[in-house]
C-alpha cells in the first residue's frame, strides 16, 4: 500500500519531499493569497485546499493572508465574505491571518536595501517612453538613461517619492536587472510607483505603492512561508521572485511553485465575468444559486464536503483544462446520498383520489428517511382519499415500457398502497387535472403482501396535508458552444437558467431551515433558500437532479 501511496503523490508533493529530505526547510508553510476584490469561486476553492490540504499533510502551517497592495479595488466587504468562505469550506489558519498591507514598511525597508546594494534606481522615462525601451519578445530593451545615478541621489529621490515631493506617475523605482534578458519581465520592472490613493487598511499615509511581483515574495518571506503555490499564468514571472528573495537574502527564501488554474465546462469563473453579471443584474447578487463562488455554490446547497471531493477528483497538474461540471454534480450527489432524508415533494400537481378510500380518513403511514441509512429513522407521512401526484406520472394514452399510471394499470404509490386507475377528468382546455384510482389496503407498505407485482412506483404528497411551496430549478447561465459573448458584446445567456415552480411538499417539512436539504425522491436534491424562504413560504434551490452524465474514470 505504502508504495502506492509515494506513486500517486503529485508533483507539488514531490518537490515538498524533496526539499525536506535535502534539509531546505525544517517544516513547511503554505498560504492563500486572495486579493479582496471580488467573491471567492470555485477555483479559489481548489487553490485553498491544495494549499490547507498540503499544510495538514506535512505538519505545517496554513495562512490566510489578505493581498491588498493594489488599494483602488479593494473594499472590506469582500475580505468578510473571503474570511467566512475559507472558513467554511474548512481551511482552518488560526491565528494567521495577515494583511500585506502591515508589510509596507517592511516593503520600504527592502527597497531601499536594494537601492543601497546598487539593485534598484529611481527612473523619470514617462509609461510611453519605458514601453520603448523594453524591447520586444525578440529584441532587447535598452538601459534608461537614469540607470547609473548615484546610490545617494536614488536614496534621496526615492524618500522624496515616499513624502509625496513627487507627482503621481513622474517616478519609478526600478530593480536593476538585465535589459537584454529572453525574459521580459526581467528588464528592470517597476518595483514601486507613486499613486495618491486611500487605502482600506492603511488610509493616506502612503503614496507610494508596492507592484505585485516585488511585493509578493517579501508577503511570502516575511511570513515564513517555504512553497508559494500560484497558477501557471506567473511562471514567467518565477525568475523574478528568486531574483528578490536573492537579492533581498533571506535565510530560508520561499520558492514559487505552478499548477494549473480550474476551469469548468460551460461556467464562467473569471472574476470580471461575474462582476459584470452582479452589476447587469442577470444574477441575484454574487451569491445566486447559478454562480460558482463558494457563497453561491453554499447557497444552492453544496456542501464543504462535496467541494473537498470534487477538488480531491480533480488533481493538480501542470497542463491547463477543463474539468465537466457533471464531475461536480457527482460529488454533491455522493455526499448528500446517505446524509438526507429522501422526501416526497410534487413540482407539477395533478390530483389522485382514491374513490374506495373511506371519506374523511387520515392514516399515519411510517415512512423511512432513508432506506440506505436505518440511522436516520423515520417519519409520519399522512395518507387519504385525496393525493397530489406528478403531472408526467400519467398518461391517457402511454408509450410502450411507460409503467406508471394509466387506464387499467396499477402502480405502486411509495411507502403507501397499490392503486389502479379506473378513470380521469379534464378541463376544457384537455389538461388533465384528477386521476381515480382505486387501492387494494392487501397491499400496504410492510405489511409483506405478495399477493402480486407491479412495474411502477410513483410518489405523491398528501392533497390536504401538503404544504406549498416554491422550488427553484436552474441550468448553466451559458451555453460554451455558443460563446461566453454575442457579437455586439452583450453576454450570450441560456434563457432557462431559472425556471420557478410551485410545487407541493410533505407536512414533515413544517420546521425546515435556511440551508438544510433533503432529496425529493425521484427529483433531485434541493436545499432551503438561506435569502429568499420564510417559514410559511419555503423556497427551495434543486442543487442537482437525480440523474447523472457523470462516471468516475476507472483508476488505470
Ligand atoms: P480571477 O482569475 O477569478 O480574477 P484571481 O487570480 O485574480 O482570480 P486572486 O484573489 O488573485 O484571484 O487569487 C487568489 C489565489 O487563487 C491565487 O493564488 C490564484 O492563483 C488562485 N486562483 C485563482 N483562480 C484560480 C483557479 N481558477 N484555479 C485555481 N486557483 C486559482
Ligand atoms: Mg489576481
Amino acid at each position: 500500500m505504502e508504495n502506492n501511496e509515494v506513486v500517486s503523490k503529485n508533483f507539488i508533493e514531490q518537490i515538498i519531499d524533496k526539499d525536506l529530505a535535502e534539509g531546505s526547510y525544517d517544516a513547511i508553510c503554505t498560504r492563500f493569497p486572495p486579493e479582496p476584490n471580488g467573491y471567492l469561486h470555485i477555483g479559489h476553492a481548489k487553490s485553498i485546499l491544495l494549499n490547507y490540504g498540503l499544510a495538514q499533510e506535512y505538519k505545517g502551517r496554513f495562512n490566510l493572508r489578505f493581498d491588498d497592495t493594489n488599494p483602488t479595488k479593494e473594499r472590506t466587504e469582500f475580505v468578510q465574505s473571503i474570511e467566512n468562505d475559507v472558513k467554511w469550506l474548512g481551511a482552518d489558519w488560526e491565528d494567521r491571518l495577515y494583511f500585506a498591507s502591515e508589510y509596507f514598511d517592511a516593503m520600504y525597508e527592502a527597497a531601499v536595501k536594494l537601492i543601497k546594494k546598487g539593485k534598484a534606481f529611481v527612473c523619470d522615462l514617462s509609461a510611453e517612453e519605458m514601453r520603448e525601451y523594453r524591447g520586444t519578445l525578440t529584441e532587447p530593451g535598452k538601459n534608461s538613461p537614469y540607470r547609473d545615478r548615484s546610490i545617494e541621489e536614488n536614496l534621496q529621490l526615492f524618500e522624496d517619492m515616499k513624502d509625496g515631493k513627487l507627482e503621481d506617475g513622474t517616478k519609478v523605482l526600478r530593480a536593476k536587472i538585465d535589459m537584454a534578458s529572453p525574459n521580459i519581465n526581467m528588464r528592470d520592472p517597476i518595483i514601486y510607483r507613486v499613486a495618491r490613493m486611500t487605502h482600506h487598511n492603511t488610509g493616506d499615509k502612503w503614496c507610494i505603492y508596492p507592484m505585485y511581483d516585488f511585493a509578493h515574495p517579501i508577503e511570502d518571506a516575511i511570513e515564513g512561508v517555504t512553497h508559494s503555490i500560484c497558477t501557471l499564468e506567473f511562471e514567467d514571472h518565477r525568475p523574478l521572485y528568486e531574483w528578490v528573495v536573492q537579492e533581498l537574502e533571506y535565510t530560508h527564501p520561499p520558492k514559487q511553485i505552478e499548477f494549473a488554474k480550474l476551469y469548468l465546462t460551460n461556467v464562467v469563473t473569471g472574476k470580471r465575468y461575474i462582476k459584470r453579471l452582479v452589476d447587469e443584474k442577470i444574477v441575484d447578487g454574487w451569491d445566486d444559486p447559478r454562480l460558482v463562488t463558494i457563497a453561491a455554490l453554499r447557497r444552492r446547497g453544496f456542501t464543504p464536503e462535496s467541494i473537498q471531493l470534487f477538488v480531491k477528483l480533480c488533481g493538480v497538474s501542470k497542463a491547463n483544462s477543463s474539468v465537466d461540471y457533471a464531475m461536480l454534480e457527482y460529488c454533491i450527489r455522493e455526499d448528500l446520498k446517505l446524509k438526507r432524508p429522501r422526501m416526497m415533494a410534487v413540482l407539477d400537481p395533478i390530483k389522485l383520489v382514491i374513490d374506495n378510500y373511506p371519506e374523511g380518513e387520515t392514516e399515519m403511514l411510517d415512512v423511512a428517511n432513508n432506506l440506505e441509512n436505518e440511522e436516520m429513522g423515520s417519519r409520519k407521512v399522512p395518507f387519504g382519499k385525496e393525493l397530489y401526484i406528478e403531472r408526467d406520472d400519467f398518461m391517457e394514452e402511454p408509450p410502450r415500457k411507460y409503467f406508471r399510471l394509466f387506464p387499467g394499470n396499477e402502480v405502486r404509490l411509495m411507502h403507501a398502497y397499490f392503486v389502479r386507475c379506473v378513470s380521469f377528468e379534464k378541463d376544457d382546455a384537455g389538461n388533465v387535472t384528477t386521476v381515480h384510482c382505486t387501492y387494494d389496503p392487501e397491499t400496504k407498505a410492510g405489511s409483506g403482501f405478495t399477493g402480486r407485482k407491479v412495474k411502477g412506483t410513483i410518489h405523491w404528497v398528501p392533497a390536504n396535508e401538503a404544504v406549498k411551496a416554491t422550488a427553484r430549478l436552474y441550468e448553466n447561465l451559458i451555453d460554451e458552444e455558443k460563446g461566453v459573448y454575442n457579437e455586439d458584446g452583450s453576454l450570450n445567456l441560456n434563457p432557462n437558467s431559472l425556471t420557478v415552480k410551485e410545487c407541493f411538499v410533505e407536512p414533515s417539512f413544517a420546521d425546515a431551515k435556511a440551508y438544510d436539504s433533503y432529496q425529493f425522491v425521484r427529483n433531485g436534491y434541493y436545499c432551503v433558500d438561506a435569502k429568499d424562504s420564510k417559514p410559511d413560504a419555503l423556497v427551495f434551490n434543486r442543487i442537482v437532479s437525480m440523474k447523472s452524465s457523470f462516471k468516475l474514470p476507472k483508476p488505470e
